[in-house]
């Protein structure tokens, strides 16, 4: 069997359907065959948190201006689709129970708004915190960009009064919230079908060429038995499989791959309430544990490790609306990174445990759960890295071939622009500013190669 297209796109996660909506929804580009052997946004773009930033540190404003200008984006689909997909706008709400932590929360809101992010506003409780607009359970417009830095407790305790009382400071980082992956995937897939798109249930097992160029690819189907489709332009959005379909085409991406898992529970004593921002503890943490636990742990080889401090980042949010008890929790505290993706993979059984403890330590109310927490549900993916945690979008070194990957952390936030970007690679025309700082050819420059050494912490969470 064989087919024609006007391009093919490898890998139907939130990247691919992103590149092939650009492709053929926006650009008119073609007839777009979406080939992969698993079913849609199945892979890793369904294990997601789900949430969005345009709050991204340096050195220079790329990846803040990739990410305002795919919320820009997702501002417009949802405009256009009443919402299909949740859009909201609460925040990410950073909090501290370290007065020294201040003065770093107060920098990163200066990078960021540098950086284009938007403004830092400061709340000490002069002004009455009069100033200060709190977030909304729903909706996307209206609300302030940049971030506030509340360092004022009666504010603190005004607007988040479900925090731990030894918090001094939170720094409400404002164009920020979360949506439903899902149903934007779906949204972006069904627009590309409607645009002459086309999905083949298979996988890509070779890329052809002729005469120096991409031709098509050969496709295992699903069902059996093998198709070849003839396209010029083939598109590497396979996700933790992106290296090894790059490598066909003359590339070695750059990229590590990490583990990173996530846990959900129903919150049926309403422990944390619906309308809470994205909640993030910037602190090192000791678990909470009681004295005979502790006595206990410290007898036990392998539990002494739960009585030394864990790393900043635990988060979470609820999942839902009003009437729902989802919570997700998530805490990156150990890093374990791979040279290849494996599945499927364990997780430490112990997480549950350690994430609700960690957790607490930010929401008290959390412990009424501690010893008899509800069945939790755990699931996770890899994030594919690299050093400078950002992702890799443009040409490949055949021609007629793209990379639209790497997009670790932020995939869910970042497709939008990613593949506006892949598209403009594909289509000609206009590059944004932000073009060359994503493409594979920056690790040529070797000014750029010498940044990487000193790269800072990439704020990834
Ligand atoms: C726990 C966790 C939390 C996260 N939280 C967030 C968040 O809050 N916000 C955010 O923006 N991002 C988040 N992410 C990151 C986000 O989920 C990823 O960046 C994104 O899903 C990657 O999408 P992708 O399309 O590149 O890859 P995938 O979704 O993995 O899709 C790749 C697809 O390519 C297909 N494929 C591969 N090889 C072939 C082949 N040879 N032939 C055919 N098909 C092939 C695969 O079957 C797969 O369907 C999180 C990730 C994890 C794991």
């Amino acid at each position: 069997m064989s087919r024609t297209a006007d391009a093919i796109v490898c890998g139907a996660g939130i990247a691919g359907v992103a590149c092939a909506w650009h492709l053929a929804a926006r650009r008119r580009f073609g007839r777009v065959a979406i080939v992969d052997e698993r079913p849609p946004l199945s892979l890793t773009s369904d294990k997601s948190t789900e949430c969005y930033r345009n709050w991204w540190p340096g050195p220079g404003d790329a990846m803040v201006s990739l990410m305002n200008r795919s919320v820009d984006l997702l501002e417009e689909l949802a405009e256009s689709s009443e919402n299909r997909f949740h859009l909201n706008r609460r925040g990410y709400l950073f909090a501290t129970a370290d007065p020294e932590r201040v003065a770093a929360f107060e920098a990163a809101g200066r990078e960021a708004e540098s950086l284009g992010a938007g403004a830092l506003r400061r709340h000490d409780g002069r002004g009455g915190g009069a100033d200060y607009v709190p977030h909304r359970m729903d909706g996307y417009t209206d609300m302030p960009d940049g971030a506030d830095l509340v360092v004022d407790g009666a504010l603190i305790r005004r607007h988040f009064p479900w925090l731990a009382p030894e918090v001094v400071a939170v720094l409400h980082a404002r164009r920020c919230g979360w949506l439903s992956a899902q149903q934007l995937g779906m949204h972006l897939l069904e627009e590309a079908r409607r645009h002459g798109a086309f999905l083949v249930p298979g996988r890509v097992e070779e890329v052809l060429s002729a005469g120096g160029r991409v031709a098509g690819a050969r496709v295992s189907l699903r069902d059996g038995g093998s198709e070849r489709i003839a396209a010029p332009v083939f598109v590497n959005a396979a996700g933790p499989f992106a290296k090894e379909v790059a490598a066909w085409l003359g590339a070695d991406l750059p990229v590590w791959f990490e583990r990173h898992v996530k846990m959900s529970f129903a919150d049926r004593e309403r422990a944390v309430p619906r309308d809470t921002p994205l909640f993030i503890w910037a602190d090192p943490i000791r678990l909470p544990w009681s004295a005979d636990e502790r006595e206990a742990l410290a007898e036990d080889p392998e539990g002494r490790a739960l009585l030394e401090p864990f790393p900043a980042g635990a988060h979470g949010r609820p999942d839902g609306g009003p009437d729902a008890d989802t919570l997700i929790l998530y805490w990156t505290y150990e890093e374990e990174k791979c040279e290849a993706p494996e599945y499927p993979f364990d997780w430490d059984p112990r997480y549950p445990e350690i994430v609700l403890r960690g957790m607490s330590r930010m929401l008290p109310s959390l412990e009424r759960y501690f010893g008899h927490l509800p069945r939790p549900f755990v699931d996770g993916g890899y994030y594919v890295r690299t050093r400078e945690n950002r992702p890799l979008v443009g040409p490949l070194p055949l021609e007629g071939s793209f990379v639209c990957a790497a997009f670790s952390g932020f995939g869910i936030m970042g497709s939008c622009a990613g593949g506006e970007l892949l598209a403009a690679h594909v289509a000609g025309g206009a590059l944004p500013p932000w073009a060359d700082a994503f493409s594979l050819s920056r690790y040529n420059d070797p000014a750029y190669r010498t940044l990487l050494d000193d790269w800072p912490d990439d704020g990834q969470l």
